[in-house]
């Protein structure tokens, strides 16, 4: 059977405000297993390089801030369709537009600290991924 891989981390905010264990256990009781998971902190240099694709946004100065202001939680998930079904479960980037029960609608405070990341496409999964963590440190399905 096919299985599927998506990349996420607990920004800042959502870090800071002692949630990690209730949105893992989100994560969790839908279906995504935890097989990679780190707990860091960005410096702006690589929270620039992470959201490079944004550098021409106008956001992208600040949310380089943001996401080097405080302990971060990156982690690799598996699960069959794991990039779709995880943006689902995380919701709109938006919390104001985010659907009930998605854990940006539950968590997030603005449009910038989110709460949550998850990656946008197969191919960004694993780049992000490769950006935390070696191989040898992703547990065998
Ligand atoms: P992420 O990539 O973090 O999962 P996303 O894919 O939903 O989020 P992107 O468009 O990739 O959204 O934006 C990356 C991040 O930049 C957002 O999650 C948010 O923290 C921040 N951001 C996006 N748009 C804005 C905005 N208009 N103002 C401030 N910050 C923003
Ligand atoms: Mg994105």
């Amino acid at each position: 059977m096919a299985t599927n891989r998506t990349f996420t981390m607990i920004k800042p905010d959502a870090t800071a405000a002692g949630n990690i264990g209730a949105i893992t256990k989100m994560m969790e009781e839908a279906g995504f297993k935890i097989i990679a998971m780190k707990y860091t902190q960005l410096t702006p240099a690589t929270a620039g390089k992470f959201y490079e694709v944004h550098s021409e946004r106008p956001f992208y100065a600040d949310l380089c801030k943001y996401m080097s202001s405080g302990p971060i939680v990156a982690m690799i998930l598996e699960k069959e369709n794991a990039v779709a079904d995880f943006r689902t479960l995380i919701g709109a980037t938006n919390p104001a537009n985010a659907a009930e029960g998605t854990i940006r609608k539950i968590f997030a405070t603005s449009i910038e600290a989110n709460a949550v990341h998850g990656s946008d496409s197969d191919e960004n999964a694993a780049i992000e991924g490769a950006f935390f963590f070696a191989k040898t440190e992703e547990v065998a399905a």
